[in-house]
């Protein structure tokens, strides 16, 4: 029992950078019965969920599901395309940066890792140089992740492969969009990349458990040399099958109805107003972090995550202590600072299934423990934000009668059977 919020009434307010908050619409599409994976409905499922996924990635490429959180995907997207001993350059901009890093030394690759500040992103003209004085193209892969989740900074993923292009060398290129996908604008195709890696509890509003590579055509032609052992990440036999909608071991089954749920919800918005809804939330979240005086991590502007935001607390104040307060007072969970900036940092999730007001209750929530845990900071951020979201607010309002939503279910999938009520059935 937590004495200073006895009664625990109300939402929790859950607001991480991921696992984000689950709209019920998916919560209720996942309580349903289990079916037969080998069976005709799944085959339908599985075929539908692949090619809505598609469109998220916006590839005409192959897109494989996992049963896994997105380390596994990370796995999947180095076992299937290298060989040991293959070097591999990264970034360091951040802590997932540097676990993607540990994994690949762990797997037997040579990691060259750029070194960073953690406020900003992987640099063009630094991988550029690098892979200009690799004459011999012993580096095989360039891995960037498109938004740090552990500062709130992106990468310019268009730039990075201009920068490979422009010194011609044939490296893959990787890119992680786990806190990215389904909320900032992405484009496995348009922008080159040759395995994205992906997962499900943040844009995709879905629960921890699912993660996604899409694979270009280079990808899938190095994956037929590469030597690096795999049996379970192994994309040949997965998309052996996976033409039919099945796959070569269980799937999450209904992880998948959730997901054919949350793709539903994406294309009824339109991925455009999905991006766009981000960007506003995190505009006015930052409205608020310099209404407070506080500082935000990201040191480039035009790399702000629309995401999260990661906000430094001032010298001598800890950040875990303000969240832990915010957690007992406010029953609202923050992300903490990961380690380089643990401590040092607290995060704002404002991604997926979010609102204004739910923004609104998160800003009031920080400016309130602020006050409580005698952090240094103005008052007025929360209202600064709340004037942003309304000014935008009746910007939009002008603007929408000629809107409509350009994008559309591109398919529709039977029901499964046995779902309990009309909320559970499958439409995607
Ligand atoms: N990459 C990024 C950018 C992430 O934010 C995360 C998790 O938050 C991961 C990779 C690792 O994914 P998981 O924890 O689902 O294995």
């Amino acid at each position: 029992m937590n004495p200073l919020n006895p009664l625990h009434s109300g939402r929790h307010f859950l607001q991480i950078p991921g696992p984000t908050n689950v709209p019920d619409r998916v919560l209720r599409a996942i309580d349903a019965p289990t079916i037969d994976h080998r069976g005709p409905e799944f085959a339908a499922l599985g075929k539908s969920v692949i090619a809505g996924m598609k469109r998220v990635f916006k590839t005409t490429g192959d897109v494989v599901i996992y049963p896994a959180s997105g380390t596994g995907a990370w796995e999947a997207a180095l076992v299937n395309t290298l060989s040991p001993g293959d070097r591999v350059l990264m970034g360091e901009t951040g802590h997932f940066a540097t676990l993607w890093r540990k994994l690949a030394e762990r797997l037997g690759l040579a990691v060259e890792f750029i070194p960073g500040d953690w406020r900003h992103g992987a640099d063009p003209d630094t991988i550029a140089e690098r892979l200009a004085a690799d004459s011999a193209h012993a580096i095989k892969a360039v891995c960037v992740v498109h938004n740090e989740t552990s500062t709130g900074v992106t990468s310019k993923v268009a730039d990075v492969r201009a920068a490979i292009d422009r010194v011609g060398h044939p490296a893959l290129f990787m890119v992680d969009t786990i806190s990215s996908l389904a909320s900032i604008d992405y484009r496995h195709d348009e922008w080159g990349v040759d395995v994205t890696v992906g997962g499900s509890q943040k844009g995709l509003m879905l629960p921890p458990g699912l993660s996604f590579n899409a694979i270009g055509t280079k990808a899938l032609a190095a994956s037929k040399k590469a030597k690096l052992p795999r049996s379970y990440w192994d994309w040949q036999e997965m998309l052996a099958v996976n033409t039919a909608g099945f796959f070569p071991y269980t799937p999450a089954t209904n992880l998948l109805y959730g997901l054919s749920v949350a793709l539903d919800m994406l294309f009824e918005e339109s991925l455009d107003r999905v991006f766009a809804r981000h960007d506003r939330l995190a505009e006015a979240t930052r409205r608020a972090v310099r209404g407070w005086g506080l500082e935000i991590l990201c040191a480039d502007p035009a790399l702000y995550s629309s995401t999260l935001t990661a906000i430094v607390v001032p010298e001598g104040h800890n950040a875990d202590a303000l969240r832990r307060l915010i957690l007992e007072r406010f029953d609202m969970s923050l992300g903490q600072g990961l380690g380089k900036v643990a401590g040092k940092v607290f995060r704002i999730g404002h991604l997926g299934h979010f609102n204004d007001l739910m923004l609104c209750g998160t800003l009031a929530g920080v400016e309130m423990g602020l006050a409580l845990a005698s952090v240094p900071h103005r008052k007025g951020g929360t209202q600064a934000a709340i004037d942003y979201l309304a000014e935008t607010a009746a910007r939009q309002r002008d603007a929408t009668a000629s809107d409509q939503p350009r994008e559309q279910p591109v398919q529709s999938s039977p029901a499964i059977p046995g779902a309990r009520s009309a909320a559970a059935q499958v439409r995607y």
